[in-house]
């Protein structure tokens, strides 16, 4: 098999579910409709072996974690994600492996109605870069920029699992139940995409967390030159960290990546309507703190004192 059959066999049979798609793979570029009074937005990731994801795991898994953390940069952006580009490294042409992959691209590109457009195919240490292109209402993408003092801070789900599953990699007298609970976690971590419309109606700034809250939060922080203080007995940490860890959960729970829960921020007069709109669609998202003018971060302990709080999270260099 050559590059030109592989990229027939494993990547142009995955059926492309727009009709905006106007050349798919096989030319020298992609071509797509943009509707009126829509912006584009496009990000890319990359998922390297031995950082991001372990060799031996399942080629079907590490595609689709590489199309979800994907789709949750366009969750976090309040963007529909529509089409997709993989540039693909490979130290070998492994039909059975590339098999899985493609059969994990097709599985979790499918419910999002996502189109892969185009891509390149080279051979190297293996690695995976996905280039991941939504729309959104002109002017509706939430950014990273408009926190303002007195807005509440949000966070989409519990936080930490991701994390104790890459501390419990090698862990062998772990409960099974509980180790599959983890690594489904960390495997097939669940984008964001149903909070879409509340951000663009609620939100004035927002970011997945894929390095540690902390540390996004900070990103927050940053770029809307605010701080924040956090309110520690309101952040959900996932019950596991709790049953296994101790003190370490709130560590874990404020500097452990992976998680793809969404950090938000909402002015306070907003909030009621918020949680109102959320309880009617069954979905709970949790308060942790407020936004203030002093830069920084901070977390309110359960006896109200108050400490400073170093971003932590993953960073590659
Ligand atoms: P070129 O030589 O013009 O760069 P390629 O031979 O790299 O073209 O690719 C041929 C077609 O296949 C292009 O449309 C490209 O977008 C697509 N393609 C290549 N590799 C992949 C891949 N891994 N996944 C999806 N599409 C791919
Ligand atoms: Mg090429």
């Amino acid at each position: 098999m050559n590059e030109f059959q592989l990229i027939n066999q494993f990547f142009k049979s995955i059926p492309a579910l727009r009709k905006d798609v106007l050349l798919g793979i096989g030319d020298d570029a992609a071509c797509v409709q943009i509707p009126p009074g829509m912006n584009l937005l496009v990000s890319t990731d990359t998922l390297v072996s031995g950082i991001h994801f372990l060799p031996e795991w399942d080629a079907y898994d590490i595609a689709c974690k590489a199309v979800m953390v994907n789709v949750s940069d366009m969750a976090a952006m309040a963007a529909e994600p529509c089409w997709l580009t993989l540039a693909l490294t490979l130290p070998n042409l492994d039909p059975q492996w590339l098999q899985a992959f493609s059969k994990g691209l097709q599985d979790s590109l499918m419910p999002y109605r996502i189109a892969l457009i185009g891509g390149d195919t080279t051979k190297g240490p293996l690695s995976i870069t996905l280039t991941i292109m939504g729309l959104v209402p002109e002017g509706n993408a939430v950014t990273r920029k408009g926190a303002k003092p007195g807005d509440v801070i949000w966070v989409s789900g519990e936080l930490g699992e991701a994390a104790l599953a890459v501390k419990w990699l090698d862990k062998e007298d772990a409960p099974e139940s509980e180790k599959e609970q983890l690594m489904n976690k960390l495997l097939h971590p669940t984008p964001r995409i149903d909070l879409t419309h509340y951000l663009r109606s609620y939100a004035t700034s927002a970011i997945d967390i894929s390095d540690g809250l902390s540390a996004d939060l900070n990103h927050i922080c940053e770029e809307s030159r605010v701080g924040a203080c956090l309110d520690q007995g309101a952040i959900p940490i996932a019950p596991l960290l709790t049953k296994h860890l101790g003190k370490e959960a709130l560590d874990l729970a404020l500097a452990g990546g992976d998680d793809y829960e969404l950090c938000f921020t909402v002015p306070q007069a907003r909030c009621d309507a918020l949680i109102d709109e959320l309880k009617k669609n069954k979905l709970v998202c949790y308060p942790i703190g407020t936004i203030e003018e002093e830069l920084g971060l901070r977390i309110k302990r359960v006896d109200g004192h108050c400490d400073l709080l170093a971003p932590r999270g993953y960073s590659h260099f």
